[in-house]
């Protein structure tokens, strides 16, 4: 059995390779367990060395794996070299963190007291399509530096760049069994690393829907899970913001993959006296969003992932939708689909509800600073957002009221490898990058040493 691997801009096959399943992974897990006593042993100094050693041989090999990204993603290729990059960051940060592992000692009666942060055994990770290497490092970087194994499952749409990642590891010095990769379908080779008894831990990210599946699997074997799942991110703009700014960073805040994006701001909530004044704005720079051939240079968006994906994003703009501005997408083969962007549109409008998860953005108006936060909130989910203002005290106000895991303020960022990333509500559980990550890639144990007298 095989994978046949499409390339979104043009819908051919661009590559097959072997599709795992059950047995591979069990055999990847019996190998990931066989592995563990060693790599935990490895003195963390030279634990460090290993990951640093990873990190410049994927630098070296950056530009061949952006194109292989660029290609099975479809995404922009200037924006595949950026992930990549984050990819050597990740690793070089994580680096840092065998030798900084710190306990605590605790005041107690007749002894000592001390904790250990020890790592979990074998952690499997599951990857989504849209962000396939960044995502998997965000994973791996913790992960492999607390001395846990891994087993690692792309999406089955963008599986190529992990394949490449495990040759790379080996040829790095990463020990055999350390690092393991397993393309297969989700409800085989995912479902197999929540279920498997000698998986410790499982990562996961994608959709919320899949995320709840698996924080019920996990709860059979009180499994520890990291989920990181969908977001419907609020972009609020302040009648008294920069309005020119605000404007022109919209698009590529819900553009950007092509809209496919756990942190896209797909609602931007407008104070209603600036909504004219911003739409037009916006709509001008929509225009300028050059949509085509990942691989050119040039292009700021490339096409949805599948056929069958562009069919639901093309579900929430229906015949009457209310667009008032809509870009440009090529003709012909690949899963294009144009900016999208739809307004006045109801907070509770279908298209304001769920995540698209395309590049369709939904404009709502809202009155003032508490119509915003309520707007804001009305969601089932917490992932990211912005605020847009002049006013640094309401800036501060709205940056504590908004229920979110990341929030930026005159700006559209959600990530960076030295802050933690993660989701309030339905928008998932624990946090990645940052020091934050490696508390969920390892225990605290606290011993207790009687000293007598
Ligand atoms: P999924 O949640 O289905 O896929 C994410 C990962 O989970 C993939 O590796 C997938 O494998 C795997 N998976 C699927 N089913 C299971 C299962 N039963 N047990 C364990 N693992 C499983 O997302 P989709 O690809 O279907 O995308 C659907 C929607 O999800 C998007 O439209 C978007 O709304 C949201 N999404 C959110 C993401 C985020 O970054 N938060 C990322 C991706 C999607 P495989 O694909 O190989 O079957």
């Amino acid at each position: 059995m095989t994978i046949a691997v499409v390339e979104p801009a043009t819908a051919e096959v661009m590559a097959e390779i072997p599709r795992a399943g059950a047995e591979e992974v069990d055999a990847a897990v019996a190998r990931a367990r066989a592995a563990f006593p060693a790599w935990r042993a490895v003195d963390p100094a030279d634990r460090s060395v290993i990951l640093r050693r990873l990190a410049d041989a994927i630098e070296t090999r950056l530009e061949d794996l952006a194109v292989l990204e660029a290609r099975n993603a479809g995404k922009p290729i200037g924006d595949a070299r950026g992930e990549i990059g984050m990819v050597v960051e990740t690793f070089r940060y994580y680096a840092g963190a065998p030798e900084r592992l710190l306990g605590d000692t605790i005041p107690v009666a007749g002894g000592i007291d001390m904790t250990f942060r020890e790592p979990l055994g074998v952690v499997g990770l599951i990857v989504p399509w849209n962000f396939p290497l960044v995502i998997a490092a965000w994973k791996l970087g913790p992960a492999l530096a607390a001395g846990n194994t891994v087993v690692l499952k792309p999406a089955e749409l963008t599986p190529l760049t992990a394949v490449e990642l495990e040759r790379i590891a080996l040829e790095a010095g990463l020990p055999e069994g350390v690092l393991n990769v397993v393309a297969g379908p989700g409800s085989v080779c995912g479902q197999r690393l929540v279920e498997h008894p000698d998986v410790a831990k499982v990562a996961f990210t994608g959709s919320t829907e899949v995320g709840r599946g698996i924080a019920r699997g996990a709860a059979d074997q009180i499994k520890r899970v990291t989920l990181e799942l969908g977001g419907k991110s609020a972009n609020v703009v302040f009648a008294d913001a920069d309005l020119d700014a605000a404007a022109a960073a919209a698009p590529m805040s819900v553009f950007g993959n092509a809209g496919q994006d756990c942190c896209a701001r797909s609602r931007i909530l407008v104070q209603r006296e600036a909504m004219d004044e911003f739409v037009e704005r916006l709509t001008a720079a929509v225009a300028g969003v050059r949509v085509g051939d990942p691989l050119d240079e040039a292009t700021q968006m490339g096409p949805l992932i599948s056929a069958a994906h562009r069919e639901d994003v093309a579900s929430f703009v229906p015949e009457d939708a209310p667009v008032v501005a809509r870009g440009s997408a090529p003709d012909g083969p690949g899963f294009w689909y144009p900016p999208t962007v739809l307004a006045p549109v109801d907070n509770h409008d279908r298209a304001a509800v769920e995540e698209i998860f395309g590049p369709v953005v939904c404009v709502i108006a809202f009155t003032d600073e508490a119509d915003a936060v309520a707007k804001a909130n009305d969601t089932i989910y917490g992932l990211s957002g912005s605020v847009w203002t002049r006013d640094g005290a309401k800036a501060l106000r709205m940056a504590r009221a908004v229920e979110t895991g990341v929030l930026s303020v005159n700006s559209n960022t959600s990530v960076r490898v030295s802050t933690p990333f993660g989701g309030f509500k339905q928008s998932g559980v624990g946090r990645e990058l940052g020091p934050h990550a490696l508390d969920h890639y390892t225990e605290v144990k606290n011993v207790y040493f009687a000293t007598g007298g």
